[in-house]
């Protein structure tokens, strides 16, 4: 490893020969394995900025490592170093100011627990063991958004190490260009080593849970969701999933390990008011499972981490609605169902409310308008037999819902699929700004290893 005499990396290095190399490389989807030259474990921003200069002195490809959740695998880099953020994990709330600052390698999981002991939240990943860092730059979905905006809506700034290996502010007012392209851009302009989130008073109890249909009812239950999201106040998170009942015992007897409906919803008003404006959603049935009560806001945002194991082999793909009529809804089902995988999630998350009130050109991530979002996410026990029949699936599906895409797609909802892609989800404006401020910041594209957008 070269180092730089005016960076020295005082942070750990694993090299195939480390113990722990293996445990560390690993990443969420169990499709990518892929051998990094070293993986450097940073603590500090100062480590980080050592850990590109030797990257870049070695003439080594780089790849940065978040919570390892991106399903395309990028955090690792065969050959290359992995600037490993786990270590930057640091969550600090400021109750009075009402803002968090949080590590870029932390995790939604740390992230929720700290800030709700003040009864404080913004909008987080769905499953607890995903990271900030990948999430907030890709814009940031979640339970919230309807009431709070994204993660990125709620950026107040965050300290970058640049591909030249300064420390940087990016704000309102502090660099805004970069400001602009962190909101939705990714991992291209730099490494987040904090981001500062402003939060809202929400919990520590909400009203949340999800509702469980059998399958043969799953044309009428979009249906009706779909109604009554259209309209739904902002406080209304929900998303509906085709799945395959677990077999746990909230779930009949008769249900489990058939192809089923699953409506979650996380309610971000007065919990004693959520059953009579939910009434619609609560009413509709009956239900084979209800587990929808007042409960810790944290305990909705672990709902979905026993189906999400680490490791599984993982195809996605998604795509912006620009409406989902009921012939939309009828292909959805007909093709999604029955899923080749019981572990496979065909997603429905509901837009509107704060997102759709923030101006497109707000933030580099526009699609604000998009009343529908959907997240094929295909998941099947590590069995290459396996691969083929599960890919086929997700991509037909895909296929069928085409006529009502907007063609534009959420980032971290999908794999590799090349760079038109990543062009669409911006639009040819954006698209082009942005590939201006990759010039600016990254000229070399030292920060490739992403959904990429190259320097203009
Ligand atoms: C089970 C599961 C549930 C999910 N749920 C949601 C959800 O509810 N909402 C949603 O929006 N997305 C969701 N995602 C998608 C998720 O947002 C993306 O996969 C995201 O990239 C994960 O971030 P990460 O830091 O864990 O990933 P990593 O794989 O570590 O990072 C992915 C890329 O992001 C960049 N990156 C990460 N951290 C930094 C940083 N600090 N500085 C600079 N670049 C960085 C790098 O380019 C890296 O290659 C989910 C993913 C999984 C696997």
């Amino acid at each position: 490893m070269t180092e730089t005499t005016e960076h020295r990396f005082s942070g750990e290095t694993l090299t195939p020969e480390s113990a722990g190399y293996d445990a560390a490389r690993s990443v969420f989807n169990g499709l990518v394995d892929r051998r990094p030259q070293r993986i450097m474990r940073c603590s500090s921003a100062e480590q980080v900025a050592a850990a590109i200069a030797s990257a870049r002195a070695d003439g080594l490809p780089l790849s940065v490592y978040g919570g390892g959740h991106g399903v395309t695998g990028s955090a690792v880099v065969d050959g290359g170093v992995c600037v490993d953020l786990r270590g930057i994990d640091h969550v600090v709330v400021d109750a009075d100011a009402r803002t968090a600052r949080v590590g870029g390698g932390a995790t939604w999981g740390a992230f929720d627990a700290a800030t709700q002991e003040h009864g404080l939240a913004v909008t987080g990943g769905r499953v607890s063991t995903t990271g900030v860092g990948g999430l907030t730059l890709g814009s940031g979905s979640g339970w919230l958004e309807r009431a709070f905006g994204f993660v990125c809506d709620n950026l107040v700034s965050a300290r970058v190490v640049t591909t030249d290996s300064r420390i940087v502010t990016a704000s309102e007012s502090e660099n805004p260009d970069l400001f602009w392209a962190l909101r939705g851009g990714g991992g291209n302009f730099g490494v987040v080593t904090e981001f500062t989130l402003r939060l809202h008073p929400l919990g520590p109890i909400v009203f949340g849970g999800m509702l469980l249909y059998p399958g043969f009812m799953a044309v009428d239950v979009l249906r009706n969701w779909r109604d009554y999201m259209l309209t739904a106040p902002d406080a209304v998170g929900s998303g509906v999933a085709l799945i395959t009942a677990p077999p746990a015992e909230f779930v009949p007897e008769p249900a489990r390990g058939q192809p089923c409906v699953g409506v979650v919803i996380a309610y971000a008003g007065d919990p004693d008011e959520a059953p009579a404006v939910l009434a619609p959603l609560l009413e509709f049935g009956p239900p084979a499972a209800n587990l929808c009560q007042p409960m810790p806001y944290v305990a909705v945002q672990q709902l979905l981490d026993p189906p999400n194991p680490k490791g599984m082999h993982n195809y996605w793909t998604g795509d912006f609605l620009t409406e989902f009529p009921d012939e939309a809804v009828e292909a959805w089902v007909e093709h999604g169902f029955p899923p080749v995988s019981p572990l496979t999630q065909l997603i429905v998350v509901a837009g509107g409310g704060a997102i759709a009130r923030v101006d497109d050109d707000a933030t580099a991530f526009g699609n604000r308008q998009s009343p529908f979002n959907l997240h094929m996410l295909g998941m099947w026990p590590p069995d290459p037999a396996q691969d083929e029949q599960n890919i086929s699936h997700i991509r037909a599906l895909s296929a069928a819902m085409k006529p009502w895409s907007t063609g534009s797609v959420y980032l971290n909802f999908i794999g590799d699929e090349g760079l038109t892609r990543v062009e669409s989800a911006y639009g040819p404006e954006k698209y082009a700004r942005l590939r201006g401020i990759k010039r600016t910041w990254d000229p070399d594209n030292v920060f490739r290893h992403n959904q990429n957008i190259p320097p203009a």
